[in-house]
């Protein structure tokens, strides 16, 4: 009677195996959700308060620190503006 029920139990775990080794779990694939590794690093335009890829900005250095800007206007128009604001350093 025991052994009877035992055998099943062998036999059903067999086949589960068997089942498992046939038709492994697909969901386990390498081709995931694998982050990609260039993060899009977005900078920020001081003149248009907007954000753009880094990539696509220009670099600026004004007063010693980097600025990014969407477009030469723009670059063009925040030293203006930084020109008019930062104190005595005009040559009249
Ligand atoms: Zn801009």
């Amino acid at each position: 009677m025991m052994g009877r029920l035992f055998f099943f139990f062998l036999w059903g775990l067999f086949v589960y195996l068997l089942w498992k080794v046939l038709f492994p779990d697909t969901r386990h694939s390498h081709n995931g959700g694998a982050p990609d590794g260039k993060m899009e690093v977005m900078v920020h335009d001081p003149n248009c308060n907007t954000f753009i890829p880094r990539p696509e900005a220009l670099p600026k250095k004004i007063g010693g620190k980097t600025f990014y800007f969407c477009s030469r206007k723009c670059m063009k128009e925040f030293r203006a503006r930084t020109r008019k604001g930062t104190p005595p350093t005009q040559q009249t």
